[in-house]
């Protein structure tokens, strides 16, 4: 995949980039080493500072890298200006939580004096550099989830971005240099995925962090498990949205649109597969897919679109793949299931529902990434439960009901990192965000996320 920008919205490409040759690769590489040495000994007030500072700057930015953002992977542009005010949050939440999020921790008394020591505490420090391969639906939110932390942390990142997203990528390489951390501290390497294996097995490099696809994340894994490196792996998903005869109708249809076509339907998190109560299906299914009929499509950059162009060609020809076999497999048609005439450039695709979908298609397994919904009756929340689980992924997971015991046994048995009751999935730096199963391992976010890339470190003294 050539390193360039090409508009989804017009299929034109506006510029490429030439990637890192090996001598660029080797003084990058070094460049982070040595900042981690001396980086890892600065305190949390003097990192908090550079990330505020690197927050502002974001926020003075916003309409600008919006606007690349818009151009090179076309998400709406109230969407990218929400995207970067999200990340220079996120920001300014690690700056101020992380020195208590890594605080040294005292086992009780009792276990020290079992342990033989007169104290022990355990420290949590950086890991040293980390290698970051990230995509594109979110081109600033997935760096700044991995980059904030770590950076606080005390590591220093290194940034392999997907190879259609180069000028976020170099915008985000200098965000961090002009915050005024120090050169090396944060990296972009504009390389493609080839020449990921060679950085990964560099001895400098710590451990990696993968946001992507199934492919890619194996990819990454398997060479970080031949150097015995630490990786967390956030990959993709099949969310299921459970709607219960007791919920809230109008409010799940309404909510069941934007969760699906958020980020015109590219988002890992969401809400993919529409399971259904037999007694609401139908009442919910004609709301829904007339909520997902009335969206805008249309040019990003325009304030009144709702759904953009997808944001390459081969993703789109993916997503038609599925829906094709889904109807040759008997799926019926509720809306959508076309490109839309009105737009014959870029590459779009209107909002579907797809209804009567079995096993037998690619779709009830696979995922959909793009304005696609389907959907799925069901007798019971028994029922719901296990056809919610049935799919290699276990991302999120959403359940619309007024009964507490419906909450109690979906929180129970539905396999994913998140149980979201009468609302959407989303992110949130305080909440810990990552999968189960085929949507990969470890965390972000939160607590969990900033230790993840530490050095659990046991201090025992006699
Ligand atoms: P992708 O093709 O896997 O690309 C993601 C990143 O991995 C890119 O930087 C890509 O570089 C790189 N890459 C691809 N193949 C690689 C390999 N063999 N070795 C090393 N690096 C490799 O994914 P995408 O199409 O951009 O994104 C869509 C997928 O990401 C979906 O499945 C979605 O659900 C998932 N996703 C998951 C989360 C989450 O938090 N769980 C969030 C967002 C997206 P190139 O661009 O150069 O190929």
């Amino acid at each position: 995949m050539p390193i360039a920008t090409v508009n989804p919205t017009t299929g034109q490409t506006l510029r490429t980039f030439d990637p890192l040759d090996a001598r660029g690769i080797e003084r990058c590489l070094a460049d982070a080493a040595a900042t981690a040495a001396a980086y890892r000994r600065t305190s949390f007030a003097e990192r908090a500072e550079l990330l505020t500072r690197a927050a502002a700057l974001l926020e003075a930015e916003t309409e600008d890298i919006a606007r690349t953002m818009t151009t090179e992977m076309g998400k709406p542009l109230a969407a990218a200006r929400a995207e970067a005010a999200k990340c220079a949050k996120a920001m300014r939440w690690y700056a101020t939580r992380a020195e208590a999020l890594l605080a040294d921790e005292h086992p009780a008394p009792d276990d020290v004096r079992d342990a033989g020591a007169a104290a022990v505490r355990v420290a949590y420090r950086p890991l040293g550099v980390i290698l970051a391969v990230m995509p594109w639906n979110f081109p600033l939110w997935q760096v700044v989830r991995f980059a904030a932390p770590a950076l606080m942390a005390g590591n220093v990142g290194l940034l392999k971005h997907a190879s259609n997203v180069p000028q976020t990528a170099v915008y985000l390489g200098g965000l961090f240099h002009r915050a005024g951390f120090p050169r090396g501290c944060f990296q972009t390497l504009l390389i493609g995925s080839a020449a990921v294996e060679g950085v990964l097995r560099d001895p400098r490099v710590a451990a990696a962090t993968l946001t992507g696809s199934e492919p890619a994340g194996r990819a990454v894994a398997s060479v970080a498990g031949d150097e015995v490196k630490k990786t967390v792996l956030e990959l993709g998903g099949s969310d299921p949205f459970i709607v219960m005869p007791s919920a809230d109708i109008d409010r799940a249809a309404r909510t069941a649109v934007t969760a699906r076509v958020q980020n015109n339907g590219q988002s890992c998190i969401a809400a993919k597969r529409f399971i259904v109560h037999t007694d609401v299906h139908d009442e919910f299914a004609e709301r829904f897919t007339a909520g997902m009929r009335a969206l805008t499509v249309g040019d990003p950059m325009e304030e009144s679109t709702d759904v953009g162009p997808l944001a390459t060609e081969a993703g789109r020809r993916d997503l038609e793949q599925l829906v094709d076999d889904a109807v040759r497999h008997g799926a019926s048609v509720l809306c959508g299931g076309r490109r839309p005439p009105r737009h014959a450039n870029g590459w779009f695709y209107e909002p579907t529902v797809l209804a009567d979908v079995t096993p037998a298609m690619r779709i009830d397994q696979e995922e959909a990434f793009g304005p696609v919904a389907t959907l799925y009756r069901v007798g019971s929340l028994d029922e719901a439960v296990e056809r919610a689980n049935d799919t290699p992924f276990g991302l999120s997971s959403n359940l619309w009901t007024r009964r507490e015991k419906d909450v109690e046994q979906a929180a129970r048995d539905l396999e994913a990192g998140g149980v979201f009751v009468n609302g959407m999935t989303a992110s949130h730096p305080a909440l810990p965000f990552g999968g189960v199963k085929r949507s990969g391992y470890g965390r972000e976010l939160s607590g969990h996320g900033i230790r993840e890339f530490c050095n659990i470190t046991t201090v025992w003294r006699a």
